[in-house]
Formats: C-alpha cells, sequence, structure tokens
C-alpha cells in the first residue's frame, strides 16, 4: 500500500490542532504507521526542502520550521498521498477550500511565509525520500 509523509507545522502543533489534524486524516480512513514530535534541525530541513535552497521564501520558512516542535507522521493507504493533499486544501490558507485542513483551520498571518499547518508528500519519490529523512535519518 502506498504510504506518505504527514508533517504537522510548528503553527499547528502550538495552536493544540494536532489531535483535530490526526483525526480527520484516520477519519478519511487512512491509517496511522509512525507517529512522533520533533525538534526538526537546520540540517533535516535543508534535505527535506531541498527543492527550495536558494528561494526567496526558504529561509523563512527554515526560520519557521524552528520556531516549535513539528509532529511527523507516516499515513498508509490506497492513493493516500493524493487523498492528503485534497484534505489538506491548497498552500495559501486564505483561500483554500471550506472543509480542508488549511481551509478550516488557517489564515494568512501577513508573515514571509505561509504557516499552512500541514505539509505532505508529493509523490510516490517524495515520499519514499521524506520517510527516510524523518523516520530513518
Ligand atoms: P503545496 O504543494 O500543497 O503547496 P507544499 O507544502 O508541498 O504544499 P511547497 O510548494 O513544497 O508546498 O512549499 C513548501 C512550503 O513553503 C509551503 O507549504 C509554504 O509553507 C512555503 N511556501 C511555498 N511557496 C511559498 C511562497 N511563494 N511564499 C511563501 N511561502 C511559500
Amino acid at each position: 500500500t502506498e504510504r506518505t509523509l504527514v508533517l504537522i507545522k510548528p503553527d499547528g502543533v502550538a495552536r493544540n490542532l494536532t489531535g483535530a489534524i490526526l483525526a480527520r486524516i484516520e477519519a478519511k480512513g487512512y491509517s496511522l504507521v509512525e507517529l512522533k514530535k520533533v525538534d526538526a534541525t537546520r540540517e533535516l530541513l535543508e534535505q527535506h526542502y531541498e527543492e527550495h535552497v536558494g528561494k526567496p521564501f526558504y529561509e523563512p520558512l527554515v526560520e519557521f520550521m524552528l520556531s516549535g516542535p513539528v509532529v511527523a507522521a507516516i499515513f498508509e493507504g490506497h492513493r493516500v498521498i493524493e487523498g492528503f493533499r485534497s484534505l489538506a486544501g491548497t498552500t495559501d490558507p486564505t483561500t483554500a477550500a471550506p472543509g480542508t485542513i488549511r481551509g478550516d483551520f488557517g489564515r494568512d498571518w501577513g508573515l514571509k511565509v505561509q504557516q499552512n499547518l500541514v505539509h505532505g508528500s508529493d509523490s510516490t519519490e517524495s515520499a519514499d525520500r521524506e520517510i527516510k529523512i524523518w523516520f530513518q535519518g
């Protein structure tokens, strides 16, 4: 079965939304495989966000991801990668559809980075890569 890496970003953890977010993923029918709370490091984030290194939002993104603990999870299920991204909603929480995690719980805080509560892998290749980084690093 397919697996995906889900991160609850520091804004989600700080706002005590971890349980609510995990509950939505479980309620859709995906199974929790691994779960842990992590203080990310710059090195770990550089691997995770390697495609964004050098972009204007990279440094603010890393600072944000270092601002507090994150929760990392592996979820499993048929087409879970696409299914979780659908649950999460589009990147900008202001315009993410109601009913999605970002649409229901997120808003734009006016900072230089999208504080959009969650991350989900975008392909089987990135899921394999990200699961190694967060769980076998
Ligand atoms: P999605 O693909 O659904 O947008 P993602 O988390 O995979 O979610 P990426 O494009 O990989 O999005 O970007 C990673 C993160 O970097 C985003 O979730 C967001 O926090 C931040 N980000 C992306 N693009 C921008 C941008 N133009 N300005 C500010 N922050 C951004």
